[in-house]
């Protein structure tokens, strides 16, 4: 039977559409094989996927997305096949979720500037025991009619530079990398390339990473075309990073990116599950 590796996806235990049951049930539909749950800064979804997961005879690959910081720049790390009980994990996801709220209390005051009120009970409203996100700010700001799509919330209030941003302390690369690999799992630079930094700050970024003992990059993810495959895999064995695919499905209602819809990964390129299975 073919593979169907999808090792980037969220639930609504931070910014997706849906329930961790209802992402592993769709994930099964579009004939993935092998799912990582990956919500930013938090482990909260795995017990439900990985019932559901054993249920539908899926593979469910215990995954958290760290969102951590590396010379002032923003960079999100995946953790896949990791302990989410491991003590270092715990502790960073403790710390985010302090950081996360203290945020959204600023973001909502900086909205209420601009005649906006109401946004922070709504969205604690949704959160629950999950992680609060600027998406949720960017879906309250769509649902009450003051911008007409989620581009448009990031472009005009939440994004870097616009009057509801609130600049955060993420956890260190170091930090990240190293309760990663504490709690048993591989760490991965995700989407590299969204970060839009030059070569050589990218090769800066790769070359820290591999430092602090990082394994792996995504390869392979929702949007990219050949020739970014093309650049990711080049740096892969430049710095002899094993390469992940993953999705990072938020939605079904983003059409662009589904379950399992990916390119293949390039045959010179290490598959990051042959450090697990
Ligand atoms: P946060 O980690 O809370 O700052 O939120 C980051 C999340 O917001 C990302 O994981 C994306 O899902 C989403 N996001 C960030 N920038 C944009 C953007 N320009 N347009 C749409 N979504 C975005
Ligand atoms: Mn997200
Ligand atoms: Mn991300
Ligand atoms: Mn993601």
């Amino acid at each position: 039977m073919t593979q169907i590796y999808d090792l980037h996806s969220h639930s609504n235990t931070s910014d997706g559409a849906l329930s961790p049951r209802d992402l592993v049930t769709r994930a099964a539909e579009k004939a993935v094989t092998t799912l990582a749950l990956t919500d930013h800064d938090t482990v909260y979804g795995l017990a439900e996927a990985q019932t559901c997961a054993q249920q539908l005879n899926i593979r469910l690959i215990n995954g958290i997305e760290v969102s951590a910081q590396w010379e002032k720049q923003y960079i999100h790390i995946v953790g896949l096949n990791i302990d989410p009980q491991h003590e270092a994990l715990q502790k960073i996801i403790r710390e985010s979720q302090i950081m996360r709220e203290e945020r959204a209390e600023k973001i909502a005051l900086k909205l209420a500037k601009k005649g906006i009120l109401g946004a922070l009970p709504a969205i604690q409203k949704i959160v629950g025991e999950g992680m609060v996100t600027r998406t949720h700010f960017a879906d309250f700001l769509v649902s009450h009619f003051h911008v007409a799509t989620q581009q448009e919330a990031f472009d005009r209030y939440l994004a870097e530079g616009k009057p509801a941003y609130v600049s955060t302390t993420w956890t260190p690369l170091e930090t990240a990398v190293q309760a990663i690999r504490a709690a048993g799992g591989v760490p991965v630079v995700a989407h590299p390339l969204r970060y839009k930094l030059t070569a050589a700050r990218m090769k800066k970024l790769l070359g820290a990473f591999k430092n602090f003992d990082g394994q792996a990059i995504e390869v392979v993810t929702g949007r990219y075309n050949p020739d970014e495959i093309r650049i990711l895999a080049n740096y892969a064995k430049q710095f002899e990073f094993a390469g992940s695919v993953g999705s990072d499905f938020h939605s079904p209602a983003n059409p662009w990116i589904e379950l399992g819809k990916l390119a293949t990964l390039p045959v010179s390129v290490k598959p990051v599950w042959e450090l697990w299975e």
